[in-house]
């Protein structure tokens, strides 16, 4: 049987759940069966799906409120999500301390990196200090606009078998420490986090970017991706 993963979604004008359908079709192509999740946190919910399921994508979104990380607003924070932050940061958890597979998107690479206690910041034209590329790009989707230099030997590198990469870009926020026992593998030219992966755990990686929509156009490394996610997902039931 193919492994189960859980797909996390959106809260939209506050009573509708919507999650792109290019984060299911990359885990279809790669032999997973994806299904959506309610941001419900309720105890014997996120119990359930972390006992359930083989796998976790979390997908992009809005911003993480800074209260998870020990910060208040910022003046440039975007939408935040307070049922949606206490969901999935509670299933990571679980799934973490279970060492089932994490796959976190844009959003997604924030808010595991914020399960596992690391820090953001709220708006990186604001923060960084420093001049930046545009990581907000006008491009489609599909469309890689700016280079990552990956660290070798990571297992980002792993799976990729490259050590730069263009990449699609979607965020104001980003990655500044790492959580515990996190390790930064991959950074722009600008010096902005673009992945994070566990050193710890069998596999628990995040990508600023979003492979989900540049496998619809043939990208090598977006599809290896989610296959070694899948392949991971499948290992960890055995
Ligand atoms: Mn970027």
């Amino acid at each position: 049987m193919a492994p189960s993963i859980g797909v996390t979604s959106s809260i939209r004008e506050g009573t509708l759940l919507t999650m792109g359908m290019d984060n299911a079709h990359s885990v279809v192509n790669a032999g997973g069966v994806p299904l959506v999740l309610p941001n419900i946190a309720n105890e014997s919910v996120l119990d359930q799906l972390a006992a359930s399921l083989d796998g976790l994508l979390v997908t992009g979104g809005g911003d993480v409120d800074p209260t998870w990380y020990g910060e208040e607003p910022h003046p440039a924070l975007g939408e935040v999500s307070p049922e949606r932050d206490q969901f999935e940061i509670a299933l990571i958890r679980r799934f973490l301390q279970r060492n089932k597979p994490v796959f976190g998107i844009c959003r997604g690479c924030q808010v595991l990196n914020v399960a596992a206690d690391g820090d953001m910041y709220q708006d990186i034209y604001a923060q960084s200090g420093r001049p930046l590329l545009q990581h907000s790009q006008k491009a489609p989707r599909e469309h890689a606009s700016h280079y990552i230099d990956i660290v070798e030997q990571s297992m980002l590198h792993s799976i990729v078998q490259n050590i730069r990469l263009k990449v699609n870009s979607f965020h104001h926020q980003a990655i500044r420490r790492a959580g515990a026992g996190f390790a930064i593998t991959a950074y722009s030219s600008d010096g902005i986090v673009e992945a994070i992966e566990s050193t710890q755990h069998r596999f628990a990686l995040g990508v600023q970017w979003h492979p989900e929509n540049m496998t619809r156009s043939g990208d090598p490394a977006a599809r290896l991706l989610f296959e070694a996610f899948v392949h991971a997902c499948r290992a960890s039931r055995l």
